[in-house]
């Protein structure tokens, strides 16, 4: 049989998978000897099972989990249900990674209104048991019947209206029993049906409502954005009860090792008297800082740093840690590697190497590649932000800068992200609803709440900068405005925040560039030490070839040359190449693009140093370049010499029902070589040119056939590129040596690379394209399907983000096995979208791969991922 439930005594740190992080580390905890309340843990193979079997659970777990409940009687000595020493516990999940989309805690579960009254009674602390359970209907009704909190929330907000008081705690046991009375008439009218007494019927509810949370929408935004499969289920934890609200003596909070925010060594977070956890992290109430902890119970609070440096030690990580005391009793509830900012990381992973207690390795191992993200984008220009006046202070909860227009709400985050907008998204406090809107904003800006808030937490997670807990500002959410400073601030107006220092600014602050220097610069040493495989960029512009040579990328792996006509006017000499009639035409339009393009690859070869750079040759979509204002249209055709009808007849015929499989590619250059021509003398004198200027470089051009899908076309297309390079290298008098080579972007070149291969120097998946036709989804129009096949689980990301292994990652297999052998001096890498995506970059480099090439700042991504691949 089966064995779905395992008591805390009987796991370990190791069996994450199967009891999840929270479960496996209470497990951990309590063979460490820490004062852990005892429990058991619902494994995530019960979720999975709960699923298969329609979404119930079945009766050998249900038999599981009554076992392990007599189990916590012996050894608690309390009874579940029971009137005279009642078994009062909570329910929460605990996926393999922490997942803040999924539902959390209810607390206080057994309780109903004759256990109330005998513990109450009991204890001879009525106004803590009036508290338990009106905060129990409250939690149970929110996450497992989903009746929203607001209900219940109004209802506190009237009752302390009503006695004239500010804080709950202020609330009288009289007021709180009245209180849970309402609680349950609300949820009678929500629901239908009176607020369940059974504490076994609770019990049954919450387990359910954790595995059904795996698959609420947050959840699976959440998996989707972190990597997280579907398949992995969540863990429940049961345990039992310590209470923070017992007494003005008692309290929780979480802390931190270190800095999450910095990475700083200290010991860092908060903590609320007579409170339960979800007044900590919900951010209603603002809580003190750790290390007055010491002021007020200065033994606990002694026992408290020693368990911290336990943990650390033994987990040899930082630790996000979860305590109560009762009555100035310690209780650990949980620890994990805390969520840390890009930073933060940064910082951490080197001073762990530095304290001796992780290995190089290790610490490139700790570092998540897609957080390197943030630490690339820009950051506040220093003297613009000298220069500015900050109009109010929160805390710096997640670093970063972030300016743009502020909205209120994260559906409106949303909405104006989707046009294009830079939105600052400006809450009272966050709720877990607000993910979506939360990843649409630049920043996310508080009044409510500390470090470890909803909003911060998540933020920290996400990247994105966030400023928590500005109490100056007076909110008026429902009016779309806040005043802060004097000033009305209302939707679309522009503010700025820095997530470093929590300041606030009005209107735009301009911002810099990123660059790679201290900790950061030494984790990217190491990466670099331990990959094997090489990382280019997809640049198109000098600029951009810079940016990634700085961010340290070891050549160009695609020049898209058809990207190098966005820039000013040179558009128009494109236009007129593809819109000629005859071979004249398209002469006479190409002699105007030559020398542009020949002075852009010079200042590519020099941007690169003589590292390779590969040139793909024009593949433009040609649906993409044509005109469509009437005043692009007249000057085309003024330029042409020819009307303006004459010139919409051109257009007409160039329209395309299918543009990416149409005249595109190696096709252009089946059909019209001068461009090929034109493109090949190009690149060559471009590379004479710079060879000669640097004698010391290895300049070797590697010019790349677009869409090849038979050996023919490259043959064809090959043909008059060797021809031209050669005259051009014997014009010259130069020995330059050069490499013609072809994307590997259509199953059937991957199907026939034994052929190819005999044609080809080099491969280079182009897995853009290639997802594309293997699995006939269009690029440009998978979007507006790929969400159905999310809710229907045929997809858990977006094929164009993450490489299809089993699919497309088989033809590129299949490529490199059949063409390897046929010529051994072959090298291939990956330019498509892929090259920058971390689990892709894992597989390239399982396959083999020479190379991956990304756009430039993906680059120090790239070089992480393939440190970690290779370790
Ligand atoms: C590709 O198809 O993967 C590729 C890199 O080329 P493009 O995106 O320009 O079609
Ligand atoms: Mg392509």
């Amino acid at each position: 049989m089966a064995k779905w439930v395992y008591m805390f005594t009987e796991g370990n740190a190791t069996m994450r998978n199967l009891l999840g992080g929270k479960g496996a580390n209470l497990a951990e905890m309590t063979n460490l000897g820490l004062p852990v309340p005892q429990g058991f843990t619902i494994t995530t193979e019960a979720c999975t099972q709960y699923y298969e079997d329609g979404r119930k659970i079945n009766d050998e777990i249900m038999a599981q989990i009554m076992e392990a409940i007599v189990k916590m009687e012996e050894v608690t000595g309390k009874k579940f249900g029971d009137n005279e020493n009642p078994l009062l516990v909570s329910v929460r999940s605990g996926a393999r990674a922490s997942m803040p989309g999924m539902m959390d805690t209810i607390l206080n579960l057994g309780l109903n209104e004759e256990v109330v009254e005998v513990v109450a009674k009991k204890t001879g602390n009525e106004r803590w048991a009036r508290d338990c359970y009106r905060r129990f209907i409250q939690m149970y009704s929110d996450v497992v019947m989903e009746v929203g909190k607001k209900y219940f929330e109004e209802l506190i907000d009237k009752m302390k209206a009503e006695r004239g008081v500010t804080q709950d705690v202020d609330l009288t046991a009289d007021d709180l029993k009245e209180l849970a009375n309402q609680f349950k008439a609300e949820y009678k009218e929500k629901i239908g049906a009176d607020f369940p007494d059974d504490p076994k019927e609770q019990l049954m509810g919450a387990i359910k409502a954790v595995f059904r949370s795996w698959d609420n929408p947050r959840a699976n935004v959440y998996r989707r954005d972190n990597d997280i499969p579907y398949s992995w289920g969540t863990a429940v934890n049961v345990q039992e009860m310590a209470f923070g609200n017992w007494s003005d003596e008692s309290g929780t909070g979480v802390a931190f090792t270190r800095d999450p925010a910095t990475g700083e060594k200290k010991l860092m977070g908060e903590f609320l008297m007579n409170a339960q956890g979800e007044d900590v992290v919900a951010g209603v109430r603002t809580p003190q800082p750790i290390a007055e902890l010491q002021a007020v119970m200065p033994e606990v609070y002694d026992q408290f740093v020693g368990v911290c440096n336990k943990l650390e030690t033994h987990y040899r990580d930082m630790q996000d840690m979860e305590f109560t005391i009762q009555d100035r009793k310690l209780f650990m509830l949980q620890t994990r590697n805390g969520k840390r900012t890009a930073q933060a990381a940064l910082k951490i992973a080197c001073d762990l190497v530095d304290e001796g207690m992780r290995t190089e390795e290790e610490a490139v191992a700790m570092i998540d590649p897609r957080n390197l993200d943030t630490l690339l984008h820009p950051q506040f220009d220093t003297a613009a932000l000298k220069a500015a006046t900050p109009i109010g202070k929160g805390l710096g909860a997640s670093p970063g800068a972030a300016c743009g227009k502020v909205v209120f709400t994260a559906d409106d985050a949303v909405e104006w992200a989707a046009k294009g907008e830079k939105v600052v998204l400006v809450r009272l406090e966050t709720s877990p609803e607000d993910i979506t809107g939360m990843k649409s904003a630049q920043g996310i800006l508080t009044v409510r709440g500390g470090m470890t808030s909803h909003a911060a937490v998540v933020a920290r997670g996400m990247g994105t900068c966030c400023v928590s807990g500005c109490g100056d500002i007076a909110m008026d959410e429902e009016n779309k405005k806040f005043t802060l400073a004097g000033k009305e601030f209302h939707e679309g107006d522009a503010i700025s925040i820095d997530g470093t220092t929590g300041n606030i600014y009005d209107g735009i602050i301009p911002t810099v560039d990123a660059t790679i220097a201290g900790e950061f610069g030494r984790i990217m040493d190491w990466a670099d030490k331990f990959r094997t495989m090489k990382v280019r960029t997809n640049a198109d512009t000098p600029a951009d070839a810079k940016k990634a040579r700085e961010l340290g990328a070891e050549g160009i792996g695609l020049c898209r040359t058809e990207h190098m006509f966005f820039e000013g006017n040179r558009i128009d000499a494109f236009r007129e190449m593809i819109c000629s009639e005859t071979i004249e035409e398209r002469e006479a339009a190409l002699a105007k693009i030559l020398p542009e393009q020949q002075g852009d690859f010079e200042k590519l070869y020099e941007a690169l140093e003589g590292n390779p750079v590969t040139i793909r040759f024009l593949d433009p979509p040609l649906h993409e370049f044509v005109p469509t204002e009437e005043e692009d249209i007249k000057k085309l055709a003024d330029a042409q010499g020819k009307t303006v009808e004459e010139i919409k007849t051109i257009i007409d015929s160039l329209h395309e029902f299918n543009p990416m499989m149409g005249h595109r590619g190696c096709r252009l250059a089946v059909t019209y070589p001068e461009i090929a021509k034109m493109q090949t003398s190009a690149v060559i004198r471009a590379a004479i040119n710079v060879q000669k200027a640097h004698p010391d470089w290895n300049v070797k051009p590697e010019i790349m056939i677009p869409l090849v899908g038979d050996i023919k076309e490259l043959k064809y297309v090959k043909k008059f590129v060797v021809e031209t390079a050669d005259a051009e290298i014997a014009a010259a008098g130069s020995n330059l040596e050069y490499e013609v080579g072809t994307m590997i972007e259509i199953p059937r070149a991957a199907l026939t690379a034994d052929d190819i291969a005999k044609e080809a120097d080099f491969f280079c998946f182009g897995t853009n394209d290639l997802t594309q036709m293997t699995y006939g989804f269009s690029r440009d129009d998978a979007g507006k399907f790929l969400d159905a096949y999310y809710d229907a689980k045929i997809f858990e990301n977006d094929p164009f983000a993450k490489l299809d292994q089993t699919g497309v990652g088989k033809l590129m297999e299949t490529a490199i096995k059949l063409g390897r052998p046929v010529n051994p001096k072959l090298h291939i890498g990956i330019c498509g979208e892929h090259g920058g995506d971390p689990s892709s970059v894992e597989f390239c480099n399982k396959i083999g791969l020479d190379y991956v090439s990304c756009s430039p700042f993906r680059v120090p991504i790239a070089r992480l991922a393939a440190a970690q691949a290779a370790i």
